[in-house]
């Protein structure tokens, strides 16, 4: 059923091992050139879908539509053209600027836009053409819009949590990795230990926090979720005691945690398995 990047590449490779089979060699050169071609296929997917994610990131902390009007430019309000709309390219082409006002363009667009191309291909390239890789990209492109919501107005929109925990619930019926209930727990299980910290931290972490780990949990399982958490936790903590060090902070400010948890979130979501079991049965 799933035709996995890895699998494809390991069966072509045992088929090659086959001494003089020059069909199956054949085989194997348009099996790797298939999954090359996938693989670009998925980064210029993720590059469309990161410029909508530039969307969802600018209006959804402030209650705005998604899908209507069209993007326009923040300091001229210009309605920008699709040939101002194609990502990184545009950036580039345009110089970082408005081609209006000439004022700059924040590199968030390009940046947003890069990582996920960069991220779907990583996806495919591991997972190939599956349901696992569609599982991946949903997550992948959730975390993505927290990050960006919270770095710019530390908040985590409730329109992205409560929809992701359900979509998480859903898809583990159908995607082979965690079960409903194993979902059902990691939600519970990840959602519940970021509130007994937040209670803990009194104001160090919020509940748009709570949220986005219970829906790290439904997607991961409890497992994945609390590894997840625990990156995230150590990311932040290494970052922030270096920006205290560096005097660009100051012991009391609060930082934002959405960012931090959503890299874990990542590392996870490729890695999980190799990680646990590297710990657990070592
Ligand atoms: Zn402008």
């Amino acid at each position: 059923m799933a035709l996995s990047g890895t699998v494809l590449v390991l069966s072509c490779r045992a088929l090659s091992a086959s001494p003089g089979m020059l069909l199956i060699q054949k085989d194997e050169v348009s099996c790797v050139r298939l999954l090359f071609m996938l693989t670009l296929l998925a980064a210029v997917l993720g590059l469309g879908i990161g410029s909508f994610l530039n969307v969802c990131i600018c209006r959804l902390p402030e209650h705005r539509s998604i899908a209507w009007p069209r993007s326009s430019c923040p300091h001229c309000g210009r309605r920008l053209a699709p040939r101002d709309l194609v990502p990184v390219v545009s950036y580039l082409r345009l110089g970082g600027r408005c081609r209006y006002c000439r004022e700059p363009i924040s590199p968030q667009y390009p940046i947003v836009e890069l990582a996920t191309g960069l991220l779907f291909a990583a996806i495919v390239a591991a997972y190939g053409v599956s349901l696992a890789s569609i599982k991946h990209m949903i997550f992948v492109s959730l975390l993505i819009v927290v990050a960006g919501t919270d770095i710019n107005t530390r908040l985590i929109p409730n329109t992205v949590t409560y929809p992701g925990m359900a979509i998480g619930l859903i898809l583990s019926l159908f995607v082979p990795g965690i079960s409903l209930l194993q979902s059902i727990i990691g939600l519970l299980v990840c959602g519940g230990v970021v509130y007994l910290l937040a209670l803990a931290s009194r104001g160090g972490m919020g509940g748009g926090d709570i949220k986005l780990m219970g829906m790290m949990g439904a997607f991961l399982g409890w497992d994945a979720g609390l590894l997840a958490l625990f990156i995230g936790a150590l990311l932040g903590s290494v970052v922030g005691i270096e920006r205290i060090a560096l005097g660009k902070q100051k012991r009391r400010d609060p930082m934002p945690f959405g960012p931090f948890l959503a890299v874990g979130g990542l590392i996870s979501a490729f890695f999980a398995p190799s990680i646990l079991s590297f710990i657990f049965f070592q």
